[in-house]
């Protein structure tokens, strides 16, 4: 039986990822600080533990699994990421799980490794305007990512290319752009857009206006969960290690993300355009790379799985209020 461990397997990607792993017959191991917040994990085996700590690391990698995933990381939305109040504890945090990481399953003799990037690491100066954007994995130099956050992921990228080159470990790597779905957070501060306009929407009263940081005009695309992990997995099972861009390539707006996401509660809102963090002006998943190097790339209609996750997210609400 093939062996997989999952680091971030309490958070909204790596719970699935998890689910994915064992209906395709691994056994998994998981480790994260939390287990996941909405749903029993599948693990075999779960470990609540710090991965900033070398030994809880080294405890965790106690054999040569066939495959590790790395999604741990200090992460959010908007609200988390580009306000600046986050990024001595986003850059420490993450780059020291992914040092302590790459050392133990060279160390472990882990088959295959995954980590999982940003499109985050993509330079400002290409995502200004929205009509003429430049996301192709190679544009990626001269970096100049608009945020820690970002910059952590170039670091660790090349940190894992480094441990490739010089110790032949076989590692892949994946620019996830914007990843939503059920299982994800939807408040607290650090959920994604669509599930802070899920609930926006879910709680707001027929004839009211829901909140929209900025004029609503900075493009996006939205990958729903399970064309994510068909992604990965397909890396995983390539020949190829990227890094390359795994995403939707429908872009919006945000305004008509909103405006979808009304229609689909069919409620009468209007939209509020207040101040807020925002990030780049633009961005959309260029999946030429991907298409030529996996055959595959993603395709499913962003309205089918904003359906899905508006009802998720309308049952939770409905669901905490019940029970208060
Ligand atoms: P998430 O926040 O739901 O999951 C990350 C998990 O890492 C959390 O459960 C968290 O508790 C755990 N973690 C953080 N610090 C840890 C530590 N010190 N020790 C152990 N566990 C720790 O985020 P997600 O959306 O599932 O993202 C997974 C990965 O994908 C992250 O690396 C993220 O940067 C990357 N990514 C996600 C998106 C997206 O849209 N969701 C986009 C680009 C990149």
């Amino acid at each position: 039986m093939k062996t997989a461990l999952v680091c971030g397997a309490g958070g909204f990607i790596g719970s699935h990822l998890v689910e994915k792993l064992k209906e395709e017959g691994f056994w998994v191991k998981g480790i994260d600080l939390k287990y996941p917040e909405f749903k029993k994990s599948m693990a075999d085996e779960f470990i609540i533990g710090d991965l900033r700590d070398p030994q809880i690391c080294k405890q965790v990698t106690d054999r040569p699994f066939d495959e590790v995933y790395q999604l741990a990381a200090d992460m959010g939305g908007a609200g988390f990421t580009f306000t600046g109040d986050n990024d001595a504890d986003i850059m420490y945090n993450s780059a020291l799980i992914n040092l302590n990481m790459v050392n133990v399953a060279l160390k472990a003799k882990v088959k295959k490794y995954f980590y999982s990037s940003s499109a985050c690491v993509y330079p400002e100066y290409n995502q200004l305007n929205p009509t003429s954007l430049n996301l192709k994995e190679s544009s990626v130099y001269p970096a100049l990512p608009d945020s820690e956050y970002g910059w952590e992921k170039l670091f660790s990228e090349r940190l894992y290319q480094s441990f490739s080159r010089n110790y032949k470990m076989n590692i892949k790597i994946a620019r996830f752009h914007n990843i939503f779905g059920d299982y994800g957070v939807y408040e607290g501060g650090r959920e994604k857009a669509p599930a802070a306009l899920c609930r926006k929407v879910a709680l707001a009263k027929e004839g009211e206006s829901i909140e929209i940081w900025g004029d609503g005009l900075q493009t996006r695309s939205f990958l729903y969960i399970s064309e994510c992990l068909k992604g990965i997995r397909k890396l995983m099972d390539s020949h190829f290690s990227g890094p390359v861009n795994i995403g939707s390539d429908e872009m919006v707006t945000i305004n008509e993300l909103a405006e979808m996401i009304i229609k689909i509660s069919g409620k009468n809102l209007s939209l509020r355009h207040i101040e807020g963090p925002l990030g780049v002006r633009g961005r959309n998943s260029d999946n030429e790379l991907i298409k030529k190097k996996l055959g595959w790339a993603p395709n499913y209609p962003l309205v089918k799985g904003i359906e899905k996750n508006y009802l998720w997210i309308k049952n939770e609400i409905e669901k905490a209020t019940s029970t208060q």
